[in-house]
């Protein structure tokens, strides 16, 4: 295989181009100085982007670069999949270090048009430049919605109930293990997959949004404390979580039945699930029960929404629980 140097800046980007479906006239991809893009009448444009840095977001030693290019995208899919929003379009930008493996990219690149694939994806774009430090990946993803079903992180109402999507604290622990050292290949796959293949809520999403049972919604990417705290202050209320309600997987409870204490902090506030986390009338209960049926995902509800300022999370004895740090943030 040629390397990096011999392919060059454009050489790389013919590549890229060569291994992405590019969007059809009169809309415009890859090649020009800018991109031409247009959503669907009557719906407006949603937009979010996510850096991914060497050594801050990814150790490349943790698994294969195939499930870095699925990750990359699939934390930007999840944002989207929180407005309800439906994914069209998206930008790579790249800042490579010099005699970076060809191969690696390639990897990457595999993972990456699977997962843009499956979310039919298209990549209209992005940047490439060399790096002095490690590999650093953005994706700025773009997909579309009617704007009255768009859902923010401000509408959410006292009384409300919490729910959340799947499971809690898989992710956070599957990092945990990574850095003790274990690898993909033995009896810890769920978890550590959890955190290298990530499982964006797109579907899911959708449903919630179209079905308009939703008052606020959120992706937890910071840990489930922190992402209802940004809807709390966002929507001037407050809520109550219930840490013995919270969903969690069969792998956690056998992996935290050897610890002391049972890690707490790991499923509220580790971060990395990807699970949706919303709020919705009472009233609305059954329904959407029956959308969690349609897609297959569990959805459970955690707690409520309060007339406070504060997210409480309350133990299974009752008593309030203190955390330590309420979610991961980078300063
Ligand atoms: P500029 O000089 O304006 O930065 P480039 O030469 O970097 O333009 O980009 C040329 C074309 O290639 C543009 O359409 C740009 O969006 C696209 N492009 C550059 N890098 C990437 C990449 N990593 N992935 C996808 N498209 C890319
Ligand atoms: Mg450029």
């Amino acid at each position: 295989m040629k390397g990096l140097a011999e392919l060059g800046e454009f050489g790389l980007i013919d590549h890229i181009r060569a291994r992405f479906p590019q969007p059809v006239a009169p809309e415009l991809g890859i090649g020009d100085d800018a991109a031409l893009l247009s959503p669907s009448a009557g719906r407006q444009v949603v937009v979010s982007t996510d850096l991914l840095a060497e050594g801050v977001h990814f150790d490349p030693g943790f698994g294969p670069a195939r499930l870095l290019g699925r990750k990359s995208l699939a934390v930007n899919l999840s944002d989207l999949a929180s407005m309800g929003a439906i994914p069209r379009w998206f930008f790579l930008s790249l800042a490579i270090p010099a005699g970076f493996s060809l191969e690696t990219i390639e990897g990457f690149l595999d993972g990456l048009a699977e997962q843009a694939a499956e979310h039919n994806c298209i990549l209209a774009g992005g940047d490439t430049c060399g790096s002095k430090g490690g590999l650093t990946i953005s994706v700025t993803i773009m997909g579309e919605q009617r704007p009255e079903l768009i859902l923010k992180r401000s509408g959410a109402q006292p009384g409300d109930d919490v729910w959340v999507s799947g499971s809690l604290g898989d992710s956070a622990l599957g990092l945990k293990l990574l850095m003790e050292g274990v690898r993909l290949g033995g009896a810890h796959d769920p978890l550590l997959l959890r955190q290298l293949d990530p499982t964006p809520r797109c579907e899911l999403g959708l449903k919630l949004a179209e079905a308009g049972l939703v008052n606020a919604m959120i992706d937890i990417s910071d840990g489930l404390l922190a992402d209802l705290g940004h809807i709390c202050e966002q929507s001037v209320c407050g809520a109550e979580i219930l840490l013995g309600q919270l969903p969690l997987s069969p792998a956690l409870y056998t992996c935290s039945s050897k610890q002391p204490v049972f890690p707490w902090p790991l499923v509220i506030s580790g971060g990395e699930d990807y699970e949706l986390c919303f709020t919705a009338p009472r009233c609305n209960r059954e329904a959407i029960q029956k959308i969690s049926k349609t897609a297959g995902i569990p959805l459970t509800v955690v707690g409520k929404v309060t007339n406070s300022r504060q997210v409480q999370a309350i133990l299974p004895d009752g008593t309030n629980f203190q955390p330590s740090a309420s979610g991961y943030t980078h300063f």
